[in-house]
């Protein structure tokens, strides 16, 4: 928990000497509290003290980073239980687990589908973040191969799942660089995992059947120097991961128990007996709360919707998916071809660049900057009105790229036409269809309009 104004202030030297820029140390310990100054500018704290600082200022659950060597995954950090309290911050992990007991074409064949699997969604490239490899061999060499062999089809981070301390360093070596997630150091090996994880800066899961059992290994990891912690509760089905995340999420923001202060990982795979089942325990997962989530099926449209739900999940809910304003070119329009006029708000910009797109038919679309709100709602909030649309025209520059003055704004909004038209002399003002889907009509006869 962040300490108050007056507890810092025990912390300081108390000698008010004003060097830190404040007129007293309690005033400088309030600012503190407030994270309106920073510790350093008093000169004078012990060592112990800032200590203490330090560690009431970390987060109530660490950011732990997995990294391959082009991409990496961050997860940790949150600082609320509900998303609409704030927002989530960093999705979790989605990662397929490969066995070393499998062929290695097999192993490089499943790794590469999934790992090759992308989709646009609202915009964005969106897809899976690494591979999970499991020793399910027994043999270091063999896992080392299995390793490789997917180093080979992908530069993303890797989750390498060996009990025996010798596999896990030979995956290491296998991995080439990057910093894997070591899993998972257990009340026997726990020791000997550590060694390898701290020789090679590498985060480290643990895992146990209980939130003590947990606890106490967390803090057997750090006094051994590892810091970068990943909680596995042990349990897989439905209501015992929810139950137990639950508790987690709990422990860590509203108790700030440090030793339970660090991203889960999960295995949906394990709680399920078929692909759809898979799909429920991580999606359940994703609400709840899952820093890495490793699957053991692969098939695109369970993987579509787990990415779209962790999209939406881990959009900030205050504030609108939006696109950039600005002039958009859709089917290579000519100096001749019709303006369109719409807002930034993602779903209304896809809805219509779409129509137009699929309409065949070239058009030039303006997006104006109307906060992120639909077209109904930003006119209804003052953000999408006459002047903002005859400011979008004004300062996009369509003027120089067409040769015509004729703006179509959207048929919601058509009570604005006649302000639209005074804004903007010279320009003839038509008004759109209400809805999207009827504008690829619409544009077939716009020129006689
Ligand atoms: S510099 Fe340190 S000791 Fe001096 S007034 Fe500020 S907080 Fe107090």
């Amino acid at each position: 928990m962040a300490l108050t104004g007056l507890q810092i202030y025990k912390l300081l030297p108390q000698t008010n000497c004003k060097e830190c820029g404040f007129p007293t140390c309690l005033a400088f310990a309030m600012k503190l509290a407030a994270k309106q100054a920073e510790l350093s500018a008093c000169p004078y704290v012990s060592e112990e003290a800032k200590a203490q600082l330090d560690a009431a200022a970390a987060p109530p659950i660490r950011l732990v980073t997995v990294e391959g060597p082009g991409h990496k995954v961050q997860v940790g950090n949150e600082t609320v239980v509900f998303r609409h309290e704030k927002t989530f911050y960093h999705p979790p992990g989605l990662f397929l687990r490969v066995k070393d007991s499998w062929p290695l074409e097999q192993v490089k064949g499943a790794a590469k589908e999934a790992m090759d699997y992308t989709v646009t969604y609202v915009g964005m490239d969106i897809h899976m973040d690494g591979v999970a490899v499991e020793a399910d061999s027994g043999n270091p060499e063999t896992f080392a191969a299995a390793v490789k062999a997917v180093r080979e089809v992908t530069d993303r981070p890797l989750i390498l799942m060996a009990s025996d301390p010798a596999a896990l360093k030979a995956g290491l070596a296998a991995a080439d660089g990057g910093r894997p997630l070591l899993y998972a150091a257990t009340s026997e090996n726990w020791q000997a995992v550590a060694e390898v994880a701290k020789a090679a800066n590498a985060p480290v899961a643990v895992r146990a059947d209980s939130l003590d059992g947990l606890a106490d290994l967390t803090e057997k990891m750090k006094g051994a120097g590892i810091q970068d912690i990943v909680l596995d509760p042990g349990v897989r089905d439905p209501a015992g991961t929810l139950v137990a995340l639950t508790h987690l999420r709990r422990l860590a923001l509203k108790k700030t128990f440090r030793p339970l202060g660090f991203p889960i990982i999960t295995f949906p795979g394990e709680g399920a007996s078929d692909v759809i089942e898979e799909a429920q325990l991580a999606a359940e997962h994703i609400a709840k709360y899952a820093g890495f989530i490793v699957l053991d099926r692969f098939a695109p449209e369970m993987v579509y919707a787990l990415m779209a739900w962790r999209v939406n999940i881990y959009t900030n809910p205050q504030e609108p998916i939006k696109v950039q304003p600005g002039i958009y070119e859709i089917n290579n329009p000519t100096a001749d071809a019709p303006v369109m006029i719409t807002t930034n708000f993602s779903i209304t910009y896809f809805s219509v660049a779409n129509e137009i797109d699929g309409s065949g038919l070239p058009g030039w679309l303006l997006v104006a900057d109307a906060e992120g709100m639909s077209v109904l709602t930003a006119w209804a909030a003052g953000k999408f009105d006459a002047e903002k649309i005859a400011k979008t025209v004004k300062t996009t520059g369509i003027e120089e790229k067409i040769n015509h003055r004729k703006l179509i704004i959207p048929g919601a909004v058509a009570v604005l036409m006649g302000e639209v038209e005074e804004e903007l002399p010279g320009w003839q003002i038509l008004v759109g269809p209400r809805e999207a889907v009827d504008l690829p009509g619409y544009l077939k006869l716009w020129k006689s309009f």
